[in-house]
């Protein structure tokens, strides 16, 4: 059911002598004419592409020119120990080359580059190969998406990347297949259907993870009410190794697995057993030491817990951290961020492994801000937790509880009886943009961001848009400003170090790296580098793009380079600031890689004008059909089209002509624009639902016009 839209240790010695070590073995090389040592030099495609492995992942840092895995090493601290790009010289940064994505959406990727080649994804899950010193094309992969299957989406038809691979590319499609690409041309080795179910609204917009000898994926659709899980397939055969269902499917079984049995016990018999939610759509990462794959999970489906298990219970395994053994699949240990979820608080978001010393003692940690508002360090042996404190205004709970292990919830929490004004929001305290640790500064950088939201379970709403009473819901709390934030976080003394604040609250993800900066793009479309300790701003380069994707860096011949996917999306609910790049410029995707003494970086074609809105057709305008039809819009279409009409990234319905207007219903229940990626909403709108719908949007479009 569409029921609610988706809103829902830098050493420079170290690294110079390894350098030089680099070109003298190089020297040595050529000599015999043999392959130079990976990552140092060569960047024409290699006769065997991607040959990356366990050993050279493990290795990660005696090759900081490539960039190996989604997070750049298995505990995915997303810190590159290049150091020629640093604070004395970032404000010569300039273009070395662009290339166009082919999308006008959110691009999310972190691209993977190995030995002179980057293998990114664009969106509909489009992958594809460039030599990493010319931007030139070697090959794209289209797994050919059906556009329909953007219904099915909460949140943009996006993609966060490809795991490379023994000279295999694996990416997962956002209809639910895995597929293993071949490095060299990037033809389809194998492709295996992950979905349990296709007729649910399942969907993989995350990067798949290679974890020994198996490919591990999960899938998005929480806010669909489909039932979590996550798999594991043999990197050669495609076959299926071991799946873990992240919530059990029935109150008595039978279970798939036995920690399905215990989870059981936390769900109330009478609950909603159509799906439950807890979809690991994001974040993993792996210690090869513990042998240990972290997995993050997702929120309730549905979001309130009253209507979901009505008896009460904590509903494991949601919003959950869990510790799997990569060989079997089972339990070591789980840790829930949020019990009994009812705010869309999943802790899939990004986690980092560290060794960080505590209280005198050197820990093994997990450190993670999940949309909660909490920042949580937890000992990733056992799953104890150490330490847990805001790095956001947050209300729903007062303190997390170190004994116990849970968040003390204050009376915002309930929203059962009455609408509350609850912070952060269903974007989160922070969402899927990868934070990043740097072990020079010992600091996470964490985008992040204020906001807040209306919960409403009384008379079916489970959220609400447009509420006007915000103030009397706040009562005497005193409310941050909506924001966005890069916020420098120290998980040691867990406190706030400094902080970067930016209008708009969705922004792109952070890179530390050993020349003493942390990078970050912005939805207004400015590349920062800031100081990484102070947070002084060294670098604010215009780009005319919108950035949400992470940056990185890599090196080639001796050049390092700093990548970034530029192209603004991602869930329509986000409020736009009024200075978002796209409103200017036309939000056409590209991959742009900058170098020291770069060229200026081209802006996009400016957006043309708009005009005026046209004349509308007559409908209804009785305020209770237009409350019928703003509620109806709002769970059915606000999601991808902006809970009030529009959004930059689809065509703007409060523009729709007369003639469109009278092929509304063709549209909407007929799937006359399907193949533009407008399915048909006949499985869950009537025609006088549809009516409903228009009128609201006609009124909306009035109203702008009388603006
Ligand atoms: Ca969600």
């Amino acid at each position: 059911m569409h029921k609610q839209p988706g809103l829902a240790t830098a050493n420079t010695t170290v690294f110079r002598l390894l350098r030089l070590l680099g070109i003298l073995a190089l020297v040595a090389l050529a000599a015999c004419d043999s392959k130079p040592p990976p990552g140092v030099a060569d960047s024409r495609s290699p006769a065997k592409p991607a040959q990356v492995d366990a050993a050279r992942v493990a290795n990660a840092d005696s090759e900081p020119g490539n960039w190996l895995v989604h997070g750049r090493t298995y505990d995915e601290q997303r810190y590159s120990p290049l150091n020629q790009i640093n604070r004395d010289n970032v404000s010569r940064l300039g273009l070395a080359w662009e290339a166009p994505m082919d999308s006008r959406r959110g691009l999310e990727a972190t691209p993977i580059v190995v030995d002179g080649i980057i293998y990114t994804t664009s969106t509909w899950s489009r992958v594809r190969a460039l030599d990493a010193r010319t931007g030139e094309l070697l090959w794209e992969h289209d797994p050919g998406v059906d556009r329909a299957w953007g219904k099915k989406l909460c949140c943009d038809v996006v993609n966060r990347g490809v795991a490379v691979w023994q000279g295999k590319v694996f990416v997962g499609t956002l209809d639910g297949y895995l597929v293993a690409l071949n490095a060299a041309d990037g033809k389809p080795l194998w492709r295996v259907d992950t979905l349990v179910d296709r007729d649910r609204f399942y969907s993989i917009t995350g990067a798949p993870r290679v974890v020994k000898d198996k490919v591990i994926i999960g899938n998005g659709g929480a806010e669909f009410e489909v039932r979590g899980y996550i798999s594991a397939y043999n990197v050669d055969s495609g076959e299926l190794d071991w799946r873990f269902f992240t919530v059990p499917g029935s109150a008595s079984g039978p279970f798939e697995h036995p920690e399905l049995e215990q989870a059981a016990t936390t769900w109330s018999p009478d609950s909603n057993w159509q799906g439950g939610g807890g979809t690991a759509w994001d974040s993993m990462a792996y210690d090869p030491e513990l042998d240990l794959l972290y997995v993050g999970t997702g929120n309730g489906g549905p979001w309130s817990h009253y209507a979901r298990s009505p008896g009460g219970g904590d509903n494991l395994y949601l919003a959950s951290i869990l510790a799997l053994r990569p060989d079997s699949g089972r339990l070591a240990w789980h840790y829930q961020t949020t019990p009994g979820d009812s705010w869309d608080y999943t802790a899939t978001q990004h986690m980092i492994l560290a060794d960080l010393e505590i209280e005198g003692r050197l820990r093994k940690v997990l450190l993670q801000a999940p949309k909660n508002g909490f920042f949580y360090v937890l000992d990733r042996g056992n799953g104890e937790l150490i330490s847990a404190e805001k790095y956001v205004f947050a209300n729903w709970a007062s303190h997390v509880d170190l004994d116990s292990g849970r968040p003390v919830l204050t009376g915002l929490a309930d929203y059962s009886e009455q609408a509350k004004y609850v912070f952060p929001s269903a974007a989160g305290g922070h969402n899927w943009q990868p934070m990043s640790y740097s072990p020079a500064t010992g600091l996470v950088y964490i985008p992040a961001r204020e906001a807040g939201w209306v919960h409403n379970e009384a008379g079916d709403k489970w959220f609400e848009f447009g509420v006007d009473n915000l103030e009397e819901l706040a009562g005497d709390q005193d409310i941050p400003p909506t924001r966005g934030y890069l916020k420098a976080w120290d998980p040691v003394a867990q406190k706030l170090v400094w902080q970067k604040e930016t209008a708009n609250i969705w922004n792109g993800g952070a890179l530390a790296t050993a020349g003493g900066l942390v990078f970050h793009g912005t939805a207004t479309g400015h590349l920062y580098a800031l100081h990484d300790q102070s947070g002084e701003v060294l670098l604010e380069l215009p780009i005319g793009t919108g950035m949400i994707a992470p940056p990185i860096s890599y090196a080639i011949d001796g050049r390092q380079y700093i990548a970034v996917m530029a192209g603004w999306g991602g869930p329509a609910f986000n409020t736009l600031g009024g200075d978002e790049a796209l409103l200017d410029f036309d939000n056409a995707g590209r991959l742009l890689v900058f170098e020291l003494d770069g060229a200026p970086v081209p802006l996009p074609p400016p957006v043309p004008p708009r005009g005026p809105i046209p004349p509308q057709p007559e409908l209804a305008t009785d305020a209770a059909t237009l409350e019928r039809g703003r509620l109806l819009y709002v769970y059915n279409c606000g999601g991808c089209h902006g809970m009030y009409g529009s959004t930059p990234m689809l065509p703007d319905l409060r523009r729709m002509t007369l003639e469109k207007h009278a092929l509304f219903q063709d549209i909407v229940l007929g799937g006359l624009l399907e193949n533009a990626g407008m399915s048909s909403f006949a499985d869950t709108l009537s025609e006088a639902e549809t009516e409903a719908i228009q009128a609201y949007i006609v009124s909306l479009a009035n109203a702008s016009r009388d603006e």
